[in-house]
């Protein structure tokens, strides 16, 4: 199965995000918990979890479907020990946010050296963090995204996944989302070699690993290392590549997310890809 849909706004409450995912079509959706940009939020009331869970089932939205994303401010490999402590307990917060609402999976990105610390102890700290807070927690999956290497943030190479599963003690809840627009601004040509980036995954990451996408054409061209989303078609990487993603067995049962510019036009952009599944495949 392909599982399609976009991060959808939870305004209004958590409960509004699987209703706004079925008004476009979406057989899976992203959203945040809690306001992305403030560190401090209201608890998820019994009510919203409630109706969050109802709204699910009515829509035939299942854990492994939803996508949450965590806040912008969480850097789990903060330089700063104080700053890097409040991140983990942010981040300790949203995966409980997430087992509250019978959610499996929360998409992260790994963390930034702030060009105080090497990469490497950068991602040695996200991968103490990591351990820390899955210990803390139970049933959800920390799910890193690939980064397009803006600035000084980690995770824009296929290495540097695999280096932060390799130190995960417990394997069965770490995973990885790949981001094609940042897949294609770190320098993965998808584009020209398609098969020839997902070689690559599988050697140096694993398919296994693979928890959820983030669907988004680039507006930047190949490794300039710049985050800039556009819609489907519309950049540099084409409507080819997210045929082909359609096309792959290999990216069955995940969620697969847009996180494009215009979201006047994500139930058209839902509707193209899922025309593009093989008749043959459920
Ligand atoms: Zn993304
Ligand atoms: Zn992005």
């Amino acid at each position: 199965m392909k599982f399609i849909g976009a991060h959808v706004s939870a305004a209004g409450g958590v409960e509004n995000a699987p209703i706004r995912a079925h008004e476009i079509g979406a057989t899976a959706f992203a959203f945040f918990t809690k306001n992305q940009r403030q560190w401090l939020a209201k608890p998820l009331t019994e009510h919203s979890i409630k109706a969050f869970k109802q709204n699910c089932e009515t829509y035939g939205y299942r854990p492994h479907q939803i996508l949450p994303h965590d806040s912008y401010l969480i850097n789990l490999g903060h330089p700063d020990t104080d700053k890097r402590q409040k991140s983990l307990n942010a981040f300790i917060d949203e995966l409980q946010r997430c087992e509250q609402l019978g959610l499996t999976l929360l998409n992260f990105h790994p963390g930034s050296h702030l060009r105080e610390i090497s990469e490497t102890r950068c991602l040695d700290l996200i991968a103490t963090s990591l351990n820390f807070a899955l210990e803390q927690t139970t049933n959800v999956t920390a799910v890193i995204e690939n980064t397009a290497g803006q600035g000084s943030n980690l995770g824009y190479c296929h290495e540097q996944l695999a280096y932060l599963i390799d130190r995960v003690e417990d394997k069965s809840r770490i995973g990885v989302c790949i981001d094609t627009c940042h897949a294609y601004a770190a320098g993965y040509d998808l584009k020209n070699d398609y098969s020839g980036v997902m070689a690559n995954f599988e050697a140096v990451v694993g398919f296994q690993y693979l928890k959820g996408m983030h669907l988004n054409d680039s507006k930047t061209i190949l490794g300039q290392r710049r985050d800039r989303h556009h819609s489907l078609g519309q950049g540099e990487i084409g409507w080819g590549v997210f045929k082909q993603l359609m096309e792959d067995p290999r990216i069955d049962n995940i969620p697969m997310i847009l996180e494009t510019i215009d979201s006047n036009i994500w139930a058209d952009e839902i509707q193209q890809l899922k025309n593009f599944i093989p008749p043959y495949t459920s």
